[in-house]
């Protein structure tokens, strides 16, 4: 038996049926910019997550790009998030000549350690990228407050956590804006590249569908300096017949988490920890433990894939040396990464 990391193979073979006819819809429509699935797929998402307005965009990355560039994100503007993420979190607000400033993680859920948030708020600060790490929400009631406080965004990087809740809520409905991604390997993936945004707020709505489409009002006519950021039908018919069997999905998804915890709960792991007001996606199940190599090359000799999310925190990333971190700046990112 053969065991992948994520099944891409199995979940296709599932829906298998579904999934063919809807990509021979698009291909007998050769609607493949903008088709109906589009609409189709944004209007279930607004179901689903109970966010009034969703938006389909390229991938996760751009998802985080389209929301920072509808909230007028200016270079040398400040962004707080944490360094324990997938790189695009900081990557975007650095792409947008805006500063990452890292605040350090909460060392039982990997999420930003909201205790820590305030000190770091400067008069440039005009956001708060809270990350929703392995599929869980972060400590959203503190982070509202202290966005509220000093007027500050809230974006919420959604990408590992589709489906997942705060406070009886989905992900996807916190914040001013909150992203997600299709990635295959994320909870609800496509078959390549896709995300999407979701907003309560019909300006900011309005502004991500016309940034999507470089920033076109109409037809030839330019509103705003914009990108390239559609989600094609293809893929947007493929997450149509995903999306209609993903509370089943997740909920399977978070039994076999259940098990695990199960099997794992009298060996000398820290497991999971789930805050008491959220459920998780689960797009990982992410263990720690001291003898990391040997487990690892102990598993992959049974066949048994394991992965590292994340072997080196973003504030000791090359790419991010001109920011003037050092080790030992974040010293829960960097103990956990390790
Ligand atoms: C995967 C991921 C992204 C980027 O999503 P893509 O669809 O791959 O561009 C952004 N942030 C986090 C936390 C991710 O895990």
């Amino acid at each position: 038996m053969k065991i992948d990391f994520a099944n891409l193979q199995y979940q296709y073979q599932l829906y298998k049926t579904e999934i063919d006819e809807a990509i021979h819809a698009v291909l007998d429509k050769s609607n493949y910019i903008m088709g109906e699935e589009v609409s189709q797929l944004e209007s279930s998402l607004q179901d689903f997550t109970g966010a009034k307005h969703a938006i389909t965009c390229s991938s996760g990355t751009d998802a985080l790009l389209l929301a920072m560039m509808a909230l007028d994100i200016q270079p040398g503007d400040e962004i707080i998030t944490t360094p324990f993420t997938f790189i695009a979190t900081a990557e975007t607000i650095a792409f947008l000549k805006a500063i990452p400033v890292f605040v350090d993680i909460d060392e039982k859920t990997y999420n930003i350690d909201t205790s820590k948030i305030e000190a770091k708020i400067t008069n440039n600060t005009k956001a708060i990228m809270p990350v929703s790490l392995y599929g869980q929400p972060s400590n959203m009631d503190a982070i509202q407050a202290i966005a509220d406080k000093h007027n500050l965004k809230v974006i919420v990087d959604g990408a590992q956590s589709f489906g997942s809740t705060y406070k009886g809520k989905t992900d996807s409905n916190l914040g001013d804006i909150s992203t997600t991604s299709f990635f295959p390997a994320k909870p609800l993936g496509c078959f390549g590249d896709g995300g999407a945004v979701f907003t309560n707020d019909n300006a900011l709505a309005q502004k991500m569908k016309s940034l999507r489409v470089h920033g076109q009002s109409k037809r030839y006519h330019h509103q705003y300096i914009g990108m390239g950021g559609r989600m094609d039908t293809l893929q947007c018919a493929i997450v149509n017949v995903k999306l209609k069997h993903y509370a089943k999905d997740l909920k399977l998804r978070q039994i076999v988490a259940q098990k695990y915890t199960e099997a794992l709960k009298s060996k000398d792991l820290i497991l999971p920890f789930v805050d008491e007001r959220a459920t998780s996606a689960f797009a990982q199940y992410s263990i720690r433990i001291q003898n990391r190599n040997d487990v690892q090359a102990h598993l992959k000799e049974k066949g048994i894939p394991t992965a590292v999310h994340y072997p080196m925190p973003l504030h000791l990333q090359e790419c991010f040396a001109y920011l003037g971190y050092k080790k030992g700046d974040f010293p829960v990112s960097e103990m956990i990464s390790e």
